[in-house]
């Protein structure tokens, strides 16, 4: 499931593809609910002709910006994917999508499960969604005395808060496991409960994670892909995701533990990660 390092991958491999690029036209195939609702000769007739100003990424949507202050959204959810391949190439397994550009380059999307959208956004549209997530993790406003004040306030368990987007945007099942495991506190554990010291593990923890992960390009657990293809090659440095009653801890020698917390599949150390600090 693609969080903050996979979309940022995406980003950074689309850059030299279709920025500066002109858009010619737009493709659906048979899942037309990928517009998440809008018809495809309205949004074609409103994209047609736009040049891609930038591609950016927000939590765990990547926005093309367009020259007329609009954007094309993009979120990948589950098993989404882009691909920016030649025009000629042969349609993709799971494709819903292709923008046509005039480079005859084709931006395709594809999604076996079909929980991924592509939609096109007016400024209100963006402000909205940017006021409904929270702070991004890697940038400056992301601060140890900022998620402290933060947690202090929330009663729910420190999994779940930490999955919660309109609190910290990106973050997501592989890399709260794997901050969590850093920090050596318990996914259950009360978010209010942190010590300051705990807290400051975690903000060191969180960033770490995250920074090592887009350095290397992201997780492939199943599907994920960038846009050329290439897959993650952070899945070998994952401490106890997917490790839960499988692997040794790296740190203790303890079995790690699997359990659900916040309906979520969750591993952790019993031993380095105490229920109580
Ligand atoms: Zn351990």
């Amino acid at each position: 499931m693609p969080e903050l390092p996979e979309v940022e991958t995406v980003r950074r491999s689309l850059i030299d593809k279709i920025v500066g690029q002109r858009i010619r036209s737009l493709r659906v195939g048979d899942f037309p609910g990928i517009l998440a609702g809008e018809r495809v000769d309205d949004v074609l007739a409103r994209i047609a002709g736009r040049v891609v100003r930038g591609v950016r990424r927000r939590a765990k949507y990547l926005i093309i910006d367009l020259d007329d202050d609009t954007a094309i959204v993009v979120h990948l959810r589950m098993t989404g994917r882009l691909s920016a391949v030649p025009r000629d190439e042969p349609t993709l397994r799971f494709e819903h999508l292709a923008i046509e550009f005039a480079n005859d380059i084709d931006l395709r999307f594809s999604d076996q499960r079909k929980f991924g959208r592509v939609v096109h956004a007016h400024r209100d549209d963006l402000d909205r969604l940017d006021q409904r997530l929270g702070r991004e993790p890697l940038e400056r406003g992301f601060s140890a005395a900022w998620l402290e004040e933060r947690l202090r306030r929330r009663t729910g368990k420190i999994k779940a808060v930490l999955l919660d987007q309109g609190l910290i945007g990106g973050l997501g099942n592989i890399y709260v496991d794997e901050s969590l495991f850093r920090a050596r506190i318990h996914p259950e554990r009360r978010a209010n409960t942190l010590t300051p010291e705990e807290v400051r593990r975690l903000h060191r923890a969180i960033r770490g994670v995250l920074r090592a992960a887009v350095d290397g390009r992201g997780t492939t657990f199943s599907s994920f892909e960038d846009a050329e293809g290439n897959r993650g090659r952070y899945g070998r440095e994952l401490l106890v995701y997917g490790h839960g009653g499988k692997s040794p801890c790296s740190r203790c020698g303890t079995l790690l533990e699997r359990a659900v917390v916040g309906g979520r599949g969750t591993s952790f150390c019993p031993r380095c990660q105490p229920t109580r600090g």
